[in-house]
């Protein structure tokens, strides 16, 4: 009779590459091991949680700690309700060495191609890895995405991409314009209203859902686990009185409620930004909603609704590309917005082992989603 050879005999000689070790890439690898799976980390910095380690210095986890434990290894109670940042990178330390895990840090994987009985992974220095099953976690937040705006080379103040901001100690006492109402562009602005920014304008393309990070001790996130099943018509229908009792109406500052339900904006994408200050920042006139950027003037900035302006400084809180094109754009897996087109435990046909995690945008949180893919994708491995 021929059996099957355990995961381990498997896996020894043709490991698992999973390639990125942030919290995906860690939760993943830990629940591979916890299958008796061999799981090997390639992580193109030196270190794990390399996104994290670079975020703005007040960044917190808008999802709760409880919420965010990636399998096998809660968050630390001490580190209280809404982890920082700095202990969310202790935590992924931990995390590593708690679960064992194999890491090679300082190797960034070009291509992932098929082969006849698995996979070989490209890698800086020459690598070629051969594996039996490839796990996809470089993130979405890596690669800056700045508009081509036209005429911004004529621009004589600071450009930057949010990915690039730290903190308010620079543009203390400085006029500041922050490009993008997204989670991140909302809370740069307020940073730096509270950071002593002489002016903050934050400009606005489309006016975001604002939800309040908890009410009444109820965090957002539960209703957005509760939600995330429902209908989108039927959530976008309960969000709108909800709305409408928590967040006052900021029309006259120049933030009006959104058209679009809050539901149908997650799913183009848009997840809705937890209030950590930007209601009542809005609201006393600190931080100054504007029309979008459309282009640069002779060193200024111009508005979609003709005005011009002249900060000294513009932070573009723009979004970030996946950049998965050259990694496995070839394998004919994904779409044409540059997405993975499977995720989770299923894999295209065309790409049997080939897995990905992180490439959504969950309401529910994504520590979280990345914690029930990692379970799943070690399961379909395992077999
Ligand atoms: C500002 C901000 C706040 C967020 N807050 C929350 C929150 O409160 N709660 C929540 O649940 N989610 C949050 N998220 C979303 C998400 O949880 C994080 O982005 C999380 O870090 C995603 O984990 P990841 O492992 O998919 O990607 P990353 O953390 O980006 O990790 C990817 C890793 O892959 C490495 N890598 C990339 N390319 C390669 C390559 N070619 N070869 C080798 N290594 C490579 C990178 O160096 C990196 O270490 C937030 C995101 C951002 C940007």
């Amino acid at each position: 009779m021929v059996t099957e050879p355990a995961p381990a005999a498997r896996t020894q000689d043709r490991p698992v590459y999973v390639i990125g070790g942030g919290p995906g890439g860690l939760a993943a690898a830990a629940a591979l091991r916890e299958r008796g799976v061999r799981a090997v980390i390639l992580e193109k910095s030196e270190h794990v949680g390399a996104s994290w380690r670079r975020h703005y210095d007040r960044l917190h986890l808008h999802t709760t700690r409880k919420l965010s434990g990636l399998p096998g290894l809660a968050i630390p109670r001490r580190f209280g309700r809404w982890v920082s940042r700095d202990d969310v990178v202790r935590y992924l330390e931990k995390y590593a060495e708690f679960h064992q895990l194999e890491i090679v840090t300082g190797v960034a994987v070009s291509r992932v191609e098929r082969t006849e009985d698995g996979w070989l992974v490209r890698a800086s220095g020459g690598r070629e890895l051969a594996a039996s099953a490839v796990v996809v976690a470089t993130g979405y937040n890596h690669t800056p995405r700045l508009p081509d705006w036209p005429g911004h080379p004529s621009y004589t103040g600071e450009l930057l991409h949010a990915g690039d901001y730290r903190n308010a100690k620079p543009y203390a006492g400085r006029d500041v314009l922050v490009v993008g109402v997204g989670n991140t562009g909302a809370e740069i602005a307020v940073d730096l209203a509270e950071g002593g920014a002489s002016r903050v304008r934050l400009a606005v393309r489309t006016a975001p859902h604002i939800v309040r990070r908890s009410t009444a001790g109820w965090p957002a996130q539960r209703t957005g686990i509760l939600c995330r099943r429902l209908p989108v018509a039927i959530v976008d229908r309960l969000a709108r009185p909800m709305a409408k009792l928590s967040v006052p109406d900021l029309t006259e500052q120049g933030l009006p409620r959104p058209t679009t339900g809050l539901y149908s904006r997650v799913r183009e994408g848009a997840i809705p930004v937890q209030d950590v200050g930007l209601i009542d920042a809005v609201r006393t006139g600190k931080v100054e909603p504007v029309a979008a950027v459309e282009s640069f003037e002779d060193g200024k900035v111009v508005l979609a609704d003709g005005t011009h302006i002249a900060p000294d400084a513009v932070i573009a809180a723009t979004g970030y590309r996946r950049a998965l094109e050259d990694l496995v754009g070839h394998l004919g897996v994904l779409d044409a917005r540059g997405r993975p087109t499977t995720h989770g435990r299923r894999t295209d046909p065309a790409a049997p082992g080939l897995y990905f995690t992180g490439y959504t945008n969950p309401i529910s949180g994504m520590f979280r989603e990345l914690a029930l893919d990692a379970r799943k994708i070690a399961k379909a491995i395992a077999g």
